[in-house]
């Protein structure tokens, strides 16, 4: 297959670029996005870098009716030597044509879209953000674009690169979160689209985060959709505990979103000889390891945040402090030492920065 070329349409009029302080989680985007386009029978073609700007789509496009659509979530960091620093990028595009798969949708080339993503970050260099802990977030979307209102998979598609300036998830240093242990929704079943990053997981997600936020909650832990007595994952996180010593992550099991920063936390632990343990967890022994002292820690993992250490779990109304509500050791090493290879300022063993 030849390389399909990336025609470039630049504009001259920059925006100005939001203050560094303060910045806000997806409110800001750059100058430039990267399109493509999918027909069916011709495959992917027409790759530009263009003005970022609103688009035009038909109003019976599939994805506003059926939900064909699926994202990935990275980012751009600058290292002290202003070089610019993706951490695993080749996984987020693997996991992408995992989820286009699962809703019936094309295969992107992983190659040619970490090309486009260079190309559109060589253009977009000065949006990378330089105080030390801002990035620049990577927001890749494929979308169903054909006008018809069967529930069929569309034979029209686009794909879309857009970038923005985020600031520190934590904005005074790594702290513990509360979590609410949801019993009535589920997020996603065996069998189901939870596997994958797709849009109808997060809009039926909502409800329950609202109900959480309103309590004061950060975000809500999901349980199995049959039992309700398995954990899942953590609102847009995977979860990690330390039981006894033991480092415990639930099993993926087709539900569960296969974090790429849970997949980098298992390698390192296994890299230091601290196996992770991938098994079934239920909240009844979660609640016994608690009641006996052994629960250590809880962390969240996932790319907003890296690590995201949890200091209470309400189940039911019963309040579980873990670690006294501090950040544990284990915690706060895994986000030292992952943070320092995203920057650049520990050397990067097991190879994964681009
Ligand atoms: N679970 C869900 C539901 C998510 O949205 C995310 C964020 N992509 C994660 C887990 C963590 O994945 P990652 O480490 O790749 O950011």
């Amino acid at each position: 297959m030849t390389t399909p070329k990336i025609e470039f349409n630049l504009t001259d009029s920059r925006k100005q670029k939001p203050s560094e302080e303060n910045l806000v989680f997806g409110r800001h985007f750059t100058d430039h996005m990267f399109i493509a386009d999918y027909v069916k029978g011709t495959g992917w073609q027409n790759h530009r870098i263009v003005p970022y700007a609103p688009i035009s789509l038909d109003p019976a496009a599939i994805v506003f009716h059926y939900g064909q659509t699926v994202f990935e979530g990275l980012k751009a960091y600058r290292a002290k030597d202003d070089s610019i620093r993706l951490f695993r990028p080749e996984e987020n595009f693997k996991r992408l044509n995992r989820s286009l798969d699962r809703l019936c949708m094309p295969q992107v080339d992983e190659e040619k879209a970490i090309e486009g993503l260079l190309e559109l970050l060589k253009v977009e260099e000065e949006w990378v953000p330089k105080l030390e802990g801002n990035s620049l977030y990577i927001r890749p979307f494929v979308i169903a674009t054909e006008a018809f209102l069967g529930v069929a998979p569309a034979t029209t598609y686009q794909f879309y690169i857009i970038l923005s300036p985020v600031g520190s998830y934590y904005e005074e240093g790594i702290h513990p979160v509360k979590i609410l242990v949801e019993n009535e929704f589920v997020r996603a079943v065996k069998g189901g689209t939870g596997g994958a990053k797709t849009a109808g997981n997060y809009a039926s997600a909502l409800k329950a985060q609202e109900t959480a936020t309103a309590q004061g909650y950060s975000q809500v832990m999901w349980l199995d959709g049959v039992e309700r007595k398995y954990v899942e994952e953590v609102g847009s996180m995977n979860i990690f505990f330390k039981i006894d010593g033991e480092v415990i992550t639930p099993a993926v099991n087709g539900s569960i979103l296969e974090g790429i920063t849970r997949k980098s936390i298992i390698e390192l632990l296994a890299h230091w000889g601290t196996p992770v343990t991938e098994r079934k967890i239920s909240m009844e022994e979660l609640a016994a390891a608690h009641a006996s002292g052994k629960l250590e820690e809880v962390f969240g993992t996932g790319t907003a945040a890296v690590i995201s250490p949890v200091g209470e779990l309400n189940w039911n109304g019963k309040i579980m402090t873990v670690n006294e509500g501090k950040t544990g050791a284990l915690s706060k090493k895994l986000y030292d030492t992952l943070t320092k290879i995203q920057l650049g300022d520990e050397e990067d063993a097991l190879q994964w920065v681009t």
